[in-house]
């Protein structure tokens, strides 16, 4: 299945769409959803959120709540890069190598300490 909200590919972990209690979604963007809602409940005072906005609406705002995290992660990489870079003592170290493989950054981004 593919999820309708952030339209990656769901295997096992499903969830249903609290728009309607009928969608399925996958599971972070079910975790979104509820977030959202949380954050937002003056606003739908105890109503589903199919009785208070359509679905293209509903879709995008939880989409956007996607693209924020994403760009949130880029950033906290992205330092978490230029800290690696800027730390030679892990440069080829196990430690070093299962950070960067925990933080995401590629061979090609990375010094290494051998000479190019
Ligand atoms: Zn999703």
């Amino acid at each position: 299945m593919i999820c309708p909200i952030c339209g990656i590919g769901v295997k096992t972990k499903y969830a249903l769409s609290r728009y309607d209690n009928k969608t399925n979604i996958c599971d972070l963007c079910g975790q979104r959803e509820a977030k959202f809602i949380w954050h937002s409940h003056s606003y739908f005072d105890e109503k589903k959120p199919n009785e208070k906005m359509k679905w293209p609406l509903w879709r995008s705002i939880i989409a956007n709540i996607l693209e924020r995290q994403k760009a949130e992660l880029e950033k906290v990489r992205q330092y978490n890069l230029e800290w690696y870079n800027t730390h030679p003592g892990w440069w080829g170290t196990k430690t070093g190598e299962m950070l960067k493989k925990h933080w995401n950054l590629s061979d090609e981004e990375t010094n290494s300490g051998e000479e190019e």
